[in-house]
């Protein structure tokens, strides 16, 4: 029996789940135990059920929280964010949580908000997610005239607020300290790390910056327990997840299953396979900030450290497949120009850096390339690592190169000795 917590709501017409439809089906429960928790007793929960930051980088949920300071009365304001700025490539698993089970997102802000004592909530949402930030105002409106958010219902001594934030910036704005300057009407540029969030976020005040699909995970979590959350994973990690397929496949989407399910199950039975009969020469796990992975890692259980143990990164979930018929210079290409021109321009390797590759990449795809093109190449993702740039986006943006300089360095070699790209 497939278990599917987080979509269980989510029907076959395209309409937002309302308060009375989501109460009927066992909404806000999770959101009135937590509230007889401490929020000790709640971030221990988290912890132990092993849920990890579904925005990418798998960060345990529980110790995050942990890190902000238990003092209340000396620190008496706290903040939670959303991070609901979805612009990772590929990626479309927030959007439909957002726009179909608004409330489910609300209340695991609320669970959160009642971890870390947080009575003010932003939910930061990408510019374009015009649908999703409608529904979204609309849930708010309804909790709050149910008086789901005041003192009478949690016993605080202020009620809760959440903020929409609607973003007018670009995917550095995800990065979440870019965005903490964002709300604060700053331009969106990464901070250094640390000081974390968690002990100086937004104006300063301890701040968690949690995922939507991280959020929509603590009402079935509470209700149910650890134990139970754990085991829904079939691997190491905790929990459910959504997993997308697009590319040349028969049925691109977004699927429910649990944490660990082999890519090869992903792809075959779930996206219907390659279409037109073509093969598989590699995927991106998660987005089109992670390392490729080859047909031999088709058997590969998606979860954090396994992912991470071949070589890449499960980042959002969400499989970009590559087959024999299409270009993989042109495919880097493609996500380098996008993480070029979202780069903030705050450190030189992703400002100055990301260009270059662009540039480079396009005169081999141009059949204009020579072969010390490619050890050009390879020194300016080098100089892209972390520890050289503010935030990931850089280091994120050579993943893809790298690793396509490794799996598919013939396919450059042909561009360059052909003088052409030849799948046109
Ligand atoms: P990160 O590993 O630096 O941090 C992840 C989280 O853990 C942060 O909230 C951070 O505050 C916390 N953290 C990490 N180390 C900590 C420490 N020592 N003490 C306290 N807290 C700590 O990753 P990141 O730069 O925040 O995110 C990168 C990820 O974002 C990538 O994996 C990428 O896949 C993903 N991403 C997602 C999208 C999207 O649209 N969903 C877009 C871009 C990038």
């Amino acid at each position: 029996m497939l278990i599917n917590p987080l979509t269980k709501n989510i029907g076959a017409d395209d309409t937002a789940l309302d308060l009375g439809a989501y109460r009927n089906n066992d909404g806000y429960r999770g959101w009135l135990r937590a509230l007889r928790m401490s929020p000790e007793k709640l971030i221990d929960l988290v912890q132990k059920a092993g849920l990890r930051g579904r925005g990418g980088a798998g960060f345990n949920t529980g110790f995050k929280w942990s890190f902000v300071p238990g003092d209340r009365q000396a620190q008496p304001v706290r903040y939670l964010v959303c991070n609901a700025d979805e612009m990772e490539p590929g990626t479309f698993k927030d959007r439909l949580l957002m726009e179909r089970d608004p409330h489910l997102l609300l209340e695991g802000m609320m669970i959160a908000a009642h971890a870390i004592g947080a009575t003010t909530a932003y939910i930061f949402i990408r510019g374009e997610y015009h649908r999703a930030a409608k529904v979204l105002e609309n849930a708010i409106g309804e909790a709050e005239q149910a008086g789901l958010l005041t003192p009478e219902t949690t016993g605080w001594e202020q009620p809760l607020r959440i903020y929409l934030h609607r973003s007018s910036g670009n995917y550095i704005c995800g990065e979440e300290t870019a965005l903490l300057n964002a709300l604060e009407g700053k331009r969106a540029i990464p901070r250094a790390k640390p000081p974390y969030p968690q002990v100086s976020g937004l104006w300063g005040r301890p701040t968690v910056v949690n995922n939507v699909e991280t959020l929509c995970n603590l009402p079935h979590l509470v209700t149910q327990g650890a134990d139970w959350y754990r085991q829904l994973g079939r691997g190491e990690d905790g929990g459910t997840k959504l997993f997308g397929v697009s590319g040349k496949v028969n049925k691109p989407g977004l699927w429910e299953l649990p944490m660990g399910t082999p890519v090869r199950e992903v792809i075959e039975n779930h996206a219907g396979g390659l279409r037109d009969g073509l093969t598989l020469r590699g995927f991106l796990p998660g987005g089109g900030s992670t390392d490729f992975l080859g047909p031999q890692h088709l058997d590969l259980p998606l979860d954090y450290d396994a992912v991470g143990k071949a070589g890449s990164r499960l980042g959002t979930g969400t499989i970009t497949v590559l087959d024999e018929a299409t270009c993989p210079v042109g495919l880097v290409l493609n996500l380098s120009r996008f993480f070029a021109r979202e780069s903030c321009g705050w450190c030189t390797p992703c400002r100055d850096g990301l260009p270059w590759v662009v540039h480079i990449l396009q005169r081999i795809e141009n059949g204009e390339g020579t072969m010390e093109d490619l050890e050009l190449l390879r020194e300016h993702t080098i100089r892209m690592a972390p520890g050289n740039t503010f935030c990931a986006l850089a280091p994120g943006a050579a993943e893809p190169i790298q690793s396509a300089l490794k799996l598919f360095e013939q396919d450059f070699v042909d561009h360059i000795r052909g003088k052409a790209c030849p799948f046109h």
